[in-house]
């Protein structure tokens, strides 16, 4: 039976401070008979990404805002459920830049079919997508960690972080990281193996724990918080350090302009190099990204954990969690069920 509508995501209104849910809306939304060459898409996963709160706010970055009452978009996994398109047939597995709804309708462009790896799907808008290329190019394109370094990594149980972590203790170096509960410190320290975890809600002085975890200094600092992480890293940043600056998401939801960190001099005292990244200006890295995090992941030396919630009318609250903290790893919102 062919479907003839589809729930989406609707931006009610750009949110005030921290989002909640009445900025978002569940619609239905037609579905016409496929045209000639259009394909019919069952979504099985869709992501939500810090990123996403830049495009709910109007003005330019460097990806466009969304529009108040417009859809949402984001990565999704799907599968072709009906084929008017000589290029795919019912049953391939997809990855689109078409989130936020149940089903959609494709002429092909931007529909990628899945490569053929032996992961769960929903792999490629994590470990082996996006926030895997973002460590990945982030720590070695970025950060140039040598062996023996010590490497500081705030939201190191998220997505991106955790990766980061693992990546570094691959390559040989010390790694110290951040995260907002005893869950997650235990999960940094007993299943990824990483050096030192500090909750940094409970932790007091940010500066003093850091410190003391980093006897050796820092010399790579992959940043995804901004704020007082960034603050407390410069303090301890050794001669010729690298920041690898990914994200700031402390400062996601200001609603005032929020003043840099007081003690910037430090990058010239310590001639520190300090570089913000955004990931698709490096896709030329990914074949080595792809073949690298492929042979890591069945030599079983990448682990990787999945936060997941199921239905689209949950997908507003998935996002949410990512600022409240209720995440480890990659946030994903399971839309159908899995094969
Ligand atoms: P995360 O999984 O790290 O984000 C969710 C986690 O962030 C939460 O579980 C929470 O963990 C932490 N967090 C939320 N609010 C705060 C806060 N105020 N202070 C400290 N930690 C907070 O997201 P990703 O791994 O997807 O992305 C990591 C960062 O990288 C983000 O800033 C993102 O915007 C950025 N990014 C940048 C890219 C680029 O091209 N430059 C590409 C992809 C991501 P906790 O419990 O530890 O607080």
């Amino acid at each position: 039976m062919p479907l003839s509508s589809t729930r989406a995501v609707r931006l009610t209104r750009y949110p005030q401070g921290t989002p909640e849910s009445g900025d978002f809306e569940i619609v239905d939304m037609p579905l016409a008979p496929l045209a000639e060459g259009e394909v019919l898409v069952q979504n099985s996963w869709m992501t939500v990404d810090p990123y996403m709160r830049s495009r709910m706010r109007p003005g330019k970055s460097y990806v466009d805002a969304f529009e108040v009452g417009g859809l949402l978009d984001g990565e999704a996994i799907g599968q072709v459920i009906e084929s008017r398109s000589s290029d795919f047939t019912v049953g391939d597995q997809v990855r689109s830049h078409l989130g936020w709804r149940d089903a959609f309708i494709s002429d092909g462009e931007g529909l990628h079919k899945l490569p053929d790896i032996d992961v769960p799907p929903q792999s490629f808008l994590g470990v082996m997508g996006m926030p895997g290329f973002t460590a990945y190019v982030g720590l070695l394109e970025i950060g140039r960690p040598k062996a023996g370094e010590t490497v500081f990594v705030s939201s190191a149980s998220g997505a991106v972080g955790s990766l980061v972590c693992q990546i570094a203790k691959l390559k040989g170096c010390t790694v110290v990281g951040t995260a907002g509960s005893d869950e997650k410190v235990k999960w940094l320290l007993e299943e990824l193996g990483i050096d030192h975890a500090i909750n940094y809600k409970t932790a007091g002085s940010l500066s003093r724990a850091l410190r003391a975890e980093c006897p050796q200094g820092i010399d790579v600092y992959f940043d995804n918080v901004g704020g007082d992480h960034l603050t407390a890293a410069l303090n301890l940043m050794n001669n010729f350090g690298r920041i690898a600056i990914c994200g700031m998401i402390s400062l996601y939801n200001a609603t005032q302009p929020i003043p840099g960190p007081p003690n910037l001099t430090n990058i010239i005292i310590r001639r520190l190099q300090v570089q913000g990244f955004i990931i698709m200006d490096h896709n030329d890295l990914l074949p080595a990204f792809m073949k690298d995090m492929k042979a890591w992941m069945s030599e079983d030396r990448i682990k990787w954990k999945e936060t997941i919630l199921d239905g689209l009318e949950n997908a507003p609250q998935a996002f949410l969690k990512l600022f409240s903290g209720e995440s480890t790893g990659k946030m994903l919102v399971r839309l159908s069920p899995p094969e």
